[in-house]
């Protein structure tokens, strides 16, 4: 019997009809894990060059990690993987709750999708029976409402990974949900489902997941749980407006432990940082063009982490989870819950769009969430029709009568509403600033924040350039949830990885803007990092603790009965990232085109406000991240040299 993984994955033809088991070779779980690394091993080799993500040769990919469902914290992560039609390469996004274990519950570890069904499908996993079943009465249906219909149908226990209609009208900025409205949103791949007329899965398996020593991994979490779960007094939330203002001043910094974040994380969710990020000049304003001066404390108060603490009714952990930053809330009119708004959502939907109003924050996070849209990416490009409707290159006529002024509430609700419906002015939004701005022209190219088509997180890398050297040299672009300076920091991979620099106890600010090797070093050290622990299914916020208290190598050899070494598990990660580069070099991206838009990188600097006269040299980095990585210095091509000493074909 496998130990940790299944052994095997599904494959549907959904032009066919067929399904059809495959058994992996153990080669390719000791090289690639599962999750993340299998999906890449499976759509680098499958998926034709030139693919049209939206067509039949596309494959869509939900993998569990290879930790989950072994009784490692922080291990219940799926990743969904494809062909991403907004990027036009490697596409992923991630997800907790409790989908990941029901894949291999059902005795796999990923379930791969290619062709296109005649009519909707959806598919059913259920006593070991696979089948595609008829869908036609669910489509149209929002997320929520899917998920409600198909647990009444095949039961309480199923997991439901489904599509709202932004998937079903192939948004390019839609995504995949489960445990009713939670998102694996990025990359477009919503739309990949839509495309595949496939609106939902279902699972309902009781295989058991063995592994190599239980009592090994039972020791490891005991000890881990002591550094997630002791309780630290934390004053009101308004404080961390403070200590952003203090954090924006300061000329000093010192390396950010991520036991701060995991304090946060515990009491607040990610909306503890609201107030701390938009003071610091982390949460980027007024579709990037403002600062902490447009959205001073008297405005950001309207987002204090205590507000939604206080219309919290219940905390929630994904599975396997032991701090549980997760919440339901209460809500005001058409919907009567909703989850705890993260972060991201609540900054992209507020300060992005100078909009004040938190009722609209819930209400919109509930329906972007229903809808199976992206809530990074649809704020992102409601801001930029409000700039662009500033500059007077969308008229009122164009905005069908809204007057989408900075801060107009009543106009971004309305505005995002047609997005979904994909109405009028919605329809040319749909798909993001990049698709939008190309259909608009008139200059509006210059107030579309994206890298290589993707609206970047909400985190400004003008006040830690290391997102923006990961929005731009990521292969999948815009994503906050791989590396940056801070996450370098908090991961402290060198108190277990042999050969990586620790930072030092005190530097300048300055020094974070020197585009330099040992930046480059922690960055590729992020990235090698986070492609191991999505293949492993973990979750970000649990390795913020850091690699020794949170101890992913340790539970992946007492799950697997390996004994693979800190830095065998990095090359792995390696590995898989050098895989997914290749396969934008597949599909004809060139990777310098994910070079995020000059606003975002301080070109023109800012004359106000916490990223005040800064600029990143983009370009340098790049070329330094590249070459470290034994990629091609100047075009990000990983060498023949590199491919062959990491053994891929
Ligand atoms: S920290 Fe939050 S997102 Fe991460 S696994 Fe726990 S509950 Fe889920």
């Amino acid at each position: 019997m496998k130990k940790a993984c299944m052994g095997k994955i599904l494959n549907v033809d959904l032009t066919r009809g067929e399904i059809k088991e495959e058994i992996i070779p153990d080669e390719v779980y000791q090289k690639h894990l599962s999750g993340m690394g299998l999906g890449a091993y499976i759509l680098y080799n499958r998926v034709p060059a030139g693919a049209d993500p939206l067509g039949p040769d596309n494959i869509l990919g939900f993998c569990s990690g290879m930790l989950t469902g072994t009784g490692s914290f922080f291990s219940g992560r799926w990743t969904l993987v494809g062909k991403s039609p907004l990027t036009g390469g490697w596409g992923d996004a991630n997800c907790g709750g409790t989908f990941s274990p029901a894949i291999k519950r059902c005795g796999y570890d990923a379930i791969f999708f290619t062709g296109i069904s005649a009519k909707p499908v959806y598919l059913c996993i259920k006593n070991d029976k696979a089948q595609l079943l008829d869908a036609s009465k669910i489509w149209g249906k929002d997320a929520v409402e899917t998920e409600d219909l198909l647990r009444n149908t095949h039961g309480k226990k199923s997991a439901v990974a489904v599509i709202g209609p932004s998937g079903e009208k192939l948004s390019l900025i839609s995504g995949v949900c489960n445990d009713k409205g939670r998102i694996a949103a990025r990359s477009g791949l919503g739309a990949v489902m839509g495309s595949k007329k496939l609106k939902a899965v279902v699972l309902d398996g009781v295989q058991r997941i063995a592994v190599h020593d239980l009592g090994a991994i039972k020791k490891l979490s005991q000890k881990c749980a002591k550094w997630v779960t002791f309780p630290v007094p934390l004053p009101p939330g308004g404080i961390f407006a403070f200590v952003g203002s203090f954090m924006r001043i300061t000329s000093v910094l010192f390396p950010q432990d991520g036991m701060l974040y995991r304090t946060i994380l515990k009491k607040w969710g990610t909306v503890g940082m609201n107030q701390l990020s938009s003071e610091m000049g982390d949460a980027p304003l007024k579709n990037w063009g403002g600062s902490n001066v447009d959205f001073p404390i008297k405005k950001s108060k309207k987002i204090n982490p205590d507000l939604f603490t206080d219309a919290e009714i219940v905390k929630y952990h994904c599975y396997a989870c032991p701090l549980g930053c997760g919440g339901i809330c209460t809500l005001k009119g058409e919907y009567s819950h909703t989850h705890k708004p993260e972060y991201e959502s609540v900054l992209a939907l507020s300060g992005l769009c100078m909009n004040e109003d938190l009722d609209s924050v819930f209400y919109l996070n509930e329906l972007l969430n229903r809808a199976g849209m992206d809530t990074i990416s649809a704020g992102g490009t409601a801001a930029f029709a409000i700039e662009c409707y500033e500059k007077g290159i969308l008229t009122i006529k164009d905005t069908d009568g809204l007057d989408l002024k900075w801060g107009n509430t009543e106009a971004i609700v309305a505005l995002i509403k047609k997005m979904i419906a994909r109405e009028g002015i919605g329809d040319l939004l749909a798909d993001g600033t990049k698709v939008a701005a190309k259909k608009i022209g008139k200059g509006s190219e210059h107030y579309a924040i994206h890298a290589g088509g993707q609206e970047p997180a909400m985190h400004d890398g003008r006040n830690d350039p290391g997102f923006n050297l990961h929005y731009c040299a990521e292969p999948a672009p815009g994503r906050h949830t791989i590396g940056a300076y801070l996450y370098y920091e908090m991961f402290q991979l060198w108190k277990t990885v042999k050969g990586l620099p620790s930072p030092s106890p005190l530097y300048t600010k300055n020094s974070k803007y020197l585009a330099n090797e040992e930046q480059a070093e922690w960055a590729v050290a992020c990235s090698k990092f986070m492609s191991f622990a999505n293949a492993a299914g973990m979750c970000l916020f649990g390795l913020f603790i850091g690699s020794k208290r949170v101890p992913t190598f340790a539970w992946l050899n007492a799950a697997t009965g390996w004994n693979k070494t800190p830095e065998e598990y990095m090359e792995i990660g390696e590995r898989i990232q050098t895989i997914k580069q290749a396969f934008n070099f597949k599909h004809g991206i060139d990777p310098k085109t994910f070079k995020i838009n000059e606003r975002a990188l301080g070109r023109p600097p800012q004359t106000e406000g916490a990223n005040k006269g800064r600029s990143v040299d983009i370009e340098t980095m790049m070329s330094a991240y590249w070459k470290r990585f034994g990629w091609d210095e100047q075009t990000g091509k990983p060498t023949n040299e590199t491919i062959k000493r990491l053994g891929i074909s």
